[in-house]
């Protein structure tokens, strides 16, 4: 095996520790409006779950800090939910907003893995989330089964399974850990249609095995994947370093955490991809932990970023230099 390509063991011998959180409560919550496919804005709150440990080891992950030892106990999914719905209609008052279509439920893991969202869960989830007309949840493609259909069919509103296609890269994406290939992908992608049920994609910014000078041209490749793919939306995620394995390969010379520039560009080239067939934004939590490259262009890249995340439109030119 050569050295880049860690099996999962020694990823995660290169952690930190695991900060302790409580599965009864959540991560936190927040609300924002969201573009959508057709430039519609939607009211959308997303609920960060506390739970099981997702069993892939992808070497940019980071999710794990998220998450506790062992499985989900029962009843602790719905207990968050009711939780972070608690506290949503302050959050509301507070961004201005009178009502809230959409809710992302992400539990920084699969949940359609038994471990992260037990079967006797779902139900209670699907009753706290009717008042929603889309719910959003995460899930690796190799754990899109008969589950989702079930989940989708207890929901009053439209059912949306985001899945990590990461990159198009074939080379990159047989490295990372993800355990997936692109025909995987397809093949779960495939199901989500057929089932009815609608998809989101992440793709990463920053993909540890590719050059930077070739990370906008695969961002791009990455999105006409997803268009071929039947996604409604692509959400670029930078990689942010810290999980140990990502610093030894950034010692090899095979990962560069991406900055502002970079994502700029990259957002810039996913949009001109996408040819406005589907929606394509960085989610605007990632914004504020990612490197500027330089500190007095900062807020001139974040204005530009949020500017095409809000038009859904690239700038005329490529997103500036990228000294
Ligand atoms: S499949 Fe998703 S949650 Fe699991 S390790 Fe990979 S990126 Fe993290």
């Amino acid at each position: 095996m050569p050295a880049t390509d860690a099996p999962a063991a020694a990823v995660r011998a290169l952690r930190p520790p695991r900060p302790t959180h409580d599965p009864w409560l959540p991560q936190g919550v927040t609300v924002e409006l969201e573009r959508g496919p057709g430039g519609e804005f939607t009211p959308s709150a997303t609920v960060f779950l506390t739970g099981a440990e997702c069993p892939f080891t992808c070497v940019f992950c980071d999710l794990w800090r998220y998450t506790i030892d062992g499985p989900t106990p029962a009843g602790a999914l719905p207990a968050q939910l009711r939780a972070a719905l608690e506290q949503l209609p302050g959050l509301l008052r507070e961004a201005g907003l009178d009502r809230c279509d959409q809710l992302k439920l992400y539990n920084a893991s699969n949940f359609f893995d038994r471990r992260a969202a037990p079967e006797e869960d779902l139900e209670p989830i699907a009753g706290l989330a009717a008042g929603f007309q889309r719910v959003v949840v995460e899930c690796h493609p190799r754990l899109v089964d008969e589950r989702v259909r079930r989940f989708a069919d207890r929901l009053p509103g439209r059912l949306e399974v985001a899945m990590g296609l990461e990159t198009a890269h074939p080379e990159a994406l047989s490295r990372l850990g993800k355990q997936m290939t692109l025909e995987q992908f397809d093949r779960a992608a495939e199901r989500l249609r057929a089932d009815g049920v609608d998809l989101r994609v992440f793709v990463l910014v920053g993909v540890p095995f590719v050059p930077a000078e070739e990370q906008a041209k695969w961002v791009a490749e990455s999105v006409r994947h997803a268009v071929g793919a039947g996604a409604r939306s692509v959400a670029l995620i930078p990689v942010r370093g810290g999980n140990g394995e990502l610093e030894r390969l950034r010692g090899l010379g095979l990962f560069e955490p991406p900055d502002l520039a970079l994502l700029e560009e990259c957002l810039a080239e996913g949009l001109r991809a996408a040819e406005a067939s589907l929606a394509v934004q960085v989610d605007p939590w990632d914004l504020e932990q990612v490197a500027a490259g330089c500190d007095a262009c900062r807020d001139a890249r974040v204005a530009a970023i949020r500017e095409m995340n809000r038009t859904g439109a690239p700038p005329r030119t490529v997103g500036g230099d990228r000294g």
